[in-house]
């Protein structure tokens, strides 16, 4: 169905060319305009048609004069401007099978699209593609795409993403390579599954679509106390995500020596269970995959002591850091280099939040839950201000995932809630802001 708009852009070249809201976009340059993409795509030149038809059925076309690359100015019902298309797999360790009923509603939505995967980054499994959604992806030149791969044995897959089309959708890969599409790749390890020699085999196979495999990110899968009724997968041990970590360092050794990159990274997570020393920021290359939590606590500690020297001599507001369990030793580390150059940095200013919400098998900080901010810092002396990682908020910073606001933990604690962006010198402001 054509997108429907419902509103301009003040001052875009759709306002300045006259469209107008609750007219609905046909074409552009004579070519039907399905979703965001063709929007995006056929929308790109700097001297455009379009095709529009009154809420009464009359059509009429309208010049557009924009520099090239400009956004034309039409806002639509939904980001895509179509249905979202949704996962069809059942994957033995999905992370949204595992949250406790009763959330809101968005968050158990299983998307699986390319065009979210080439606009928001999000991966994809490759399983729902049809062959006109490969065909599309070639011909607009969609890259980079984000891939879910888990496993390159097709049998495993299948097992894997408990989808029969999970082995076959894996020959998209080479396809996609063929036809020039940047992939950065996923590997979810579940050990005793797709760990050891099975890890190896996907590594492999994944070098051999080098460069247009442009990253690969290996990373535990994250397991919450409600997994009833679900296949029974165990955390990642010690010794399981140490395992991992050498395989991933060895192929990336042998990579950095054949191509001059590493081109797969362990993720944080693994360096953390498995007790082992973070890697350097450099050995993180570009940081393609930083969202995915490859390199993030790294660059984070560098950018912190990057800026720490701008702050000597300089005195903190009494404050607390409330974090999850895997970031807090990190930084109270860091609190604790900086405390000989400035004053009311002690290290005991970090407070580890446990996961009660999902258990303790949880450590990251972006899972944390206003109710167990509240029931861990309250009757706490945690000076005037708390600051959290702005990433246990939603976008837009409103809510926490069990739907507590930053003012409600704020008001139960006494003291206001300071979101601090994934980036070290954020918090060295955010400590010293007046
Ligand atoms: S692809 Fe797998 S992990 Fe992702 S949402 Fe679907 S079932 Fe869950």
């Amino acid at each position: 169905m054509a997108p429907k708009i419902v509103g301009i852009d003040a001052g875009s070249p759709a306002a300045r060319a006259g469209v107008r809201p609750g007219e609905t976009l046909l074409a552009i340059d004579g070519t039907p305009v399905r979703d965001v993409l063709d929007y995006k795509f056929y929308g790109y030149d700097a001297h455009l048609a379009l095709r529009l038809a009154a809420e009464d059925g009359t059509e009429r076309e309208v010049p557009v004069k924009k520099r090239e690359g400009e956004d034309i100015g039409l806002v639509f019902e939904t980001y895509l401007m179509d249905k979202m298309k949704r996962c069809s797999n059942g994957c033995v360790f999905c992370f949204i099978d595992q949250l406790p009923k009763g959330m809101r509603e968005t968050l158990y939505v299983k998307d699986d699209d390319a065009r979210l995967s080439f606009l928001m980054g999000n991966y994809i499994s490759l399983t729902n593609l049809s062959e006109a959604d490969v065909q599309r992806i070639l011909k607009m030149h969609i890259s980079p795409v984000n891939v879910s791969v888990q496993t390159t044995n097709p049998e495993l897959r299948v097992k894997m993403l408990r989808n029969r089309r999970a082995g076959e959708a894996l020959k998209i890969l080479g396809r996609f390579a063929e036809g020039g599409i940047t992939m950065n790749c996923q590997l979810v390890v579940c050990e005793g599954m797709n760990d050891g020699d099975e890890l190896r085999r996907s590594l492999s196979d994944l070098e051999k679509l080098y460069p247009a495999v442009n990253s690969i990110s290996v990373v535990p899968f994250g397991m919450t106390r409600h997994r009833e009724g679900l296949y029974p997968l165990q955390p990642t041990t010690a010794g399981g995500a140490a395992n991992i970590i050498d395989i991933v360092e060895a192929f990336a050794a042998h990579c950095m020596e054949a191509y001059g990159t590493r081109l797969a990274w362990g993720g944080d997570e693994l360096y953390i269970k498995a007790g082992r020393p973070l890697p350097d920021v450099d050995y993180y290359e570009d940081f393609t995959q930083f969202e995915n939590g490859i390199g993030m606590m790294s660059l984070f500690m560098d950018e912190f002591r990057t800026a720490l020297p701008g702050y000597e001599g300089r005195g903190a507001r009494p404050f607390t850091i409330a974090t999850g369990t895997a970031a807090a030793p990190f930084l109270a580390q860091l609190l604790d280099e900086a405390s000989p150059s400035c004053h009311n940095l002690e290290a005991s200013r970090v407070i580890s939040i446990r996961n009660d919400f999902f258990g303790e098998g949880v450590s990251v900080a972006g899972l944390i839950t206003g109710q167990d901010l509240v029931r861990q810092l309250r009757g706490r002396a945690l000076g005037e201000r708390v600051l959290i990682s702005a990433n246990m908020l939603r976008d837009g910073g409103d809510v926490f995932l069990d739907d507590m606001t930053p003012g409600q933990v704020g008001e139960a604690l006494g003291v206001p809630l300071v979101p601090v962006e994934i980036d070290g010198a954020d918090l060295l402001r955010k400590i010293f802001e007046s």
